[in-house]
């Protein structure tokens, strides 16, 4: 694991040691995608802000990335400047889930601003899917069958979830080999974060056992306030090394960014919320490297 480096001298907000963590070394083959789930059913945590911006700071080390929008409110294709109410005609994940033999997901994909990151868009169809795959065979199998044909061009899926644990994010959960988990540190939001895990550890037993959480990742930090070091520290109690060292700060510029339709590497990349994902994104490569999930 990357706490295996030598660089052990600086501490964390709640006094863990804090490893430094690289840059990616470059790649020059690509795939098949390590597929990831954004998921926490609470609402405002982070998780498409996290998508966005650990899909962009993958993409600037020179990864293939998919960005995959499992929310009917089409947040994700919002924040990177698309309107998903008006594709020109063009298909959404709703009708790749519908039928991805008819809609392979490459018929569905859009490129965006970033070299080498694109978008699977949906829109406010995709809430009639929960509805539609009710009835299905292999219901939750939907979206893992549509990746089959997309993973083998991308080196990670990024799959934002929407604030539920219904049937669109078991999907997710199906398809995905792991979780990232964002979490505003506020004192409740362990409650809940614990239900979730519970969700994971069916999903794996039934559905997916290659399902595994890749990390616990502490949003929105404060790293002046007692209360959000407290509350790190529970996380820590709680989840223990699957936490990430790497926390993302509170700043204005991320509302500020989802706005503008671009991510924070793009828009303000000496920033230290675009300097959180890039170590965000460093520290997750060196993590899976380093457990073989992803190939050096
Ligand atoms: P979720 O997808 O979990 O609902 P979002 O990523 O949409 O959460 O974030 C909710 C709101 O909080 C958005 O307006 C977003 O711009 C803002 N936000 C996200 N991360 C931060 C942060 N680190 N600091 C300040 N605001 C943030
Ligand atoms: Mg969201």
């Amino acid at each position: 694991p990357p706490e295996a480096q030598s660089s052990h001298v600086t501490l964390g907000l709640t006094g863990r040691p804090l490893p430094t963590f690289k840059a990616p070394a470059p790649i020059s083959t690509h795939g098949p995608a390590y597929i990831i789930a954004m998921t926490n059913q609470k609402g405002g945590v982070g998780k498409t802000t996290t998508t966005i911006n650990l899909g962009a700071a993958l993409a600037e080390a020179g990864r293939k990335v998919l960005m995959v929008d499992m929310d009917p409110q089409g947040s994700l294709s919002i924040g990177l400047g698309v309107n998903p109410d008006d594709l020109g005609g063009k298909k959404t994940v709703y009708d790749m889930l519908m039928d991805s033999t008819a809609v392979p997901a490459s018929d569905v994909v859009m490129k965006t601003s970033i070299a080498g990151l694109d978008l699977l868009p949906a829109n406010i169809q995709l809430s009639a899917a929960e509805l539609r795959l009710a009835g299905e065979v292999a219901r939750e199998y939907a979206l893992d069958r549509a990746f089959e044909s997309v993973r083998p061009n991308y080196d990670y899926i990024l799959i934002d979830c929407q604030p539920s644990l219904g049937l669109l994010t078991v999907n997710a959960l199906t398809s995905a080999d792991g979780v990232v988990i964002p979490m505003e540190c506020e004192f409740f939001a362990l409650r809940g974060v614990e239900m979730l895990r519970e969700t994971i550890t069916k999903v794996k037993e039934r559905l997916n056992n290659r399902l595994t959480i890749d990390g616990v990742l502490p949003t929105m930090v404060d790293a002046r306030t007692l209360h959000t070091r407290e509350t790190i520290q529970a996380v820590l109690d709680a989840f223990g090394d699957s936490v990430f060292h790497t926390t993302i700060s509170r700043t204005v510029k991320f509302p500020e960014t989802t706005k503008a339709g671009v991510s924070i590497i793009e828009q303000a990349p000496n920033s230290s919320g675009a300097q959180n994902y890039r170590n965000l994104a460093w520290e997750l490569v060196a993590r899976l490297e380093s457990q073989g999930s992803v190939a050096k």
